[in-house]
């Protein structure tokens, strides 16, 4: 068993590491120590983009070489102090990224790395090809940083500064991805549908994790080109940006210390193979490629985490918790009267293809109603969901939500005015707790950016937002379970985690898409029990089930579907009498 050291204690170990390396190690390891530090700025960049948000960029190097020739071109042939040029680079990096990535970032699948291999071509060629940056060449006679007085030359002196900067961003990183922002960030590997649905703005989120990754780049490139004092294209070529993501996912890219152990691990070995593969070989040549080839195969079959995850576990840490502390409520909507109509849906109709899934559907919902919505599997339910929440939009028809028509907005700006759902399918982010799934609910209740997350600035509203979650969790019934993550559950208990996530929303109407299934009999009875209390709060509840007894039991009104189409429509009484539904749906069976 290894004694547990405390993180905190292990950085304050790491700082002071940092602090004494440059005064006992030699020239040659300080210089490493500096590329190292460099590396990991951009690969920090790439744990935030792809192995936290899922989008695999191959093209880092040439935002990196815009910081680099920001700088050079701007100190060299205009005299700009490099003060200004690193706040120059970062804006010349940012408009690209944003252009870029909002042509890119509608990529999807394989052809979003592609795009990216595209633009970091393109741009490493236009480096070289500009005769204002010196062409293949390159610029030389960059002037160093200096602060005051004092000029930042030698290796020793930038090591500190290279250092400070990578554990600035590190820390920053790390208050982001553990924020309101940043579970946006993380709900995006599980496709933007869900986070879509609670109210993220997914493309956005995207364009933005791609800029800050791009700002890394461009730091580390303008602290390149006053270590250097001199560019030219080649390091920021396609090659280093595939290199780039080799540290990344070598060094385990879904963690922030990944970055800076990736960024180690390649840049000894490859120095090391520099070193004695030419004289094992008796030939001189790029060897150390097709080593690292080879090592990435190897990594991604035995040890697809990285080495980060591998290293951690010799400092086992006591695992982490969202802290819940007792907070001001939330702000709550204003809530419209109950029996108001809530939603009304008119002749909506969706097509497959040639098939028809609904067809001319009309209904009502009542605010402090509960609406069940039955029908034989297939019947079109689930679509029916789709188009009402801006899901999957209805091919024609019209859905008015408290008077206004929504059938036209995407499902963010449906969940803003106060409609939540879940999954039939449940869609949770497995891997994250419970607490936090729910917290997504929340997202539209707070307000707070990605600068606020990562200065820490945000943790009063962060501390608010927690505390709804958990309140919600509790009121489902699962404060048992609010720490453990959310794939770990049953998949009955997981389609709670979804109801105490659309609550989390403060929504006036709540669509459940089979939220009993896979639950036990008592179980069945606390959500019955949980479903009346929310109606008695006024909020309007469209319910699909098929546990009769349970529909029955706590319904106001059914519509019955078949083959898209409404077949009745009445009291739970008249429904269960009506000898068209009992035919159809209850299989003639009485
Ligand atoms: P229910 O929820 O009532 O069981 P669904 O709404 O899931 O039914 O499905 C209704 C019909 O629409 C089914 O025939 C199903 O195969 C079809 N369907 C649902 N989604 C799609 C889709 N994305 N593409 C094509 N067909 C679909
Ligand atoms: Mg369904």
């Amino acid at each position: 068993m290894m004694p547990t050291v405390r993180s905190t204690t292990l950085l304050a170990l790491f700082i002071a590491a940092l602090l004494v390396a440059p005064l006992l190690l030699p020239e040659f390891y300080i210089t490493l120590l500096d590329y190292i530090g460099l590396y990991a700025i951009v690969a920090l960049g790439l744990v935030v983009l792809t192995g936290v948000g899922g989008l695999t960029s191959f093209g880092q190097a040439a935002f990196v070489g815009l910081g680099a020739y920001s700088s050079a071109y701007l100190t060299t042939v205009h005299g700009v102090s490099p003060w200004l040029t690193l706040p120059a680079g970062l804006l010349i990096t940012a408009a690209v990224a944003i252009s870029l990535g909002l042509v890119t970032l509608r990529l999807s699948g394989h052809f979003l790395p592609l795009g990216t291999i595209a633009w970091g071509i393109s741009l490493y060629y236009l480096f070289g090809n500009l005769t204002g940056l010196g062409g293949y060449t390159g610029l030389t006679g960059i002037p160093p940083l200096s602060f005051f007085d004092l000029e930042v030359r030698t290796g020793r002196e930038f090591f500190y500064l290279i250092w400070a900067v990578l554990l600035l961003a590190l820390l920053a990183t790390r208050n982001l991805l553990d924020s309101r922002e940043g579970r946006a960030i993380r709900a995006l590997r599980g496709g933007s549908l869900m986070a879509e649905a609670m109210g993220v703005h997914t493309a956005r989120s995207k364009i933005v994790i791609f800029t800050l990754a791009a700002l890394y780049a461009s730091t580390s490139g303008w602290l390149y080109a006053h270590l250097q004092r001199f560019v030219n294209p080649t390091p920021f070529s396609l090659t280093q940006g595939i290199e780039y993501l080799f540290m990344a996912v070598i060094g385990g890219v879904a963690h922030v210390w990944g970055a800076i152990v990736g960024a180690g691990l390649i840049s000894i070995l490859k120095q090391w193979l520099q070193d004695w593969l030419p004289k094992l070989l008796g030939q001189s040549g790029n060897f150390e490629i097709i080593v690292f080839g080879v090592l990435m195969i190897f990594v991604l079959q035995r040890a697809r985490d990285g080495v980060w995850p591998i290293i951690a576990r010799y400092f086992p840490q006591p695992p982490k918790r969202a802290q819940v502390r007792e907070a001001p409520p939330l702000v709550r909507r204003e809530r419209p009267a109950a029996g108001a109509v809530l939603l009304e849906v008119k002749d909506a109709c969706k097509r497959f293809g040639g098939l028809v899934a609904n067809d001319r559907m009309t209904f009502q919902v009542r605010a402090g109603e509960v609406m069940a919505l039955i029908g034989p599997n297939g019947a079109g339910k689930s679509t029916m969901f789709n188009g009402i929440s801006g899901v999957d939009p209805l091919t024609s028809g019209s859905v008015i939500f408290r008077g206004e028509r929504v059938e036209s907005l995407p499902a963010r700006d449906i969940a803003r005015r106060g409609m939540s759902r879940t999954f039939q399918h449940v869609r949770l982010l497995p891997g994250m707790s419970v607490l936090e799934n729910v917290a997504i609910g929340a997202h539209l209740r707070g307000r707070k950016g990605f600068v606020a997350a990562a200065c820490r600035t945000d943790r009063d509203e962060e501390d608010r937002l927690l505390y709804e979650a958990a309140r919600q969790i509790e009121r489902c019934g699962l404060s048992e379970q609010m720490h453990e993550p959310a794939g770990s559950l049953p998949l009955g208990k997981q389609r709670i985690v979804e109801i105490a996530r659309a609550l989390a929303a403060d929504p006036c109407l709540l669509l459940l898409d089979e939220p009993a299934a896979g639950l036990r009999y008592l179980e069945k009875q606390a959500l019955g029990d949980l479903l009346r209390r929310l109606r008695d709060e006024g909020i309007g509840i469209l319910l699909v089930e098929h546990d009769m007894d349970f529909v029955m039991g706590l319904a106001d009104r059914v519509v019955v579907m078949e083959f898209g189409q409404k077949l009745a429509a009445g009291l739970p009484e008249d429904i269960q009498r009506n000898p068209a539904v009992v035919e159809a749906y209850l299989g003639g069976v009485e």
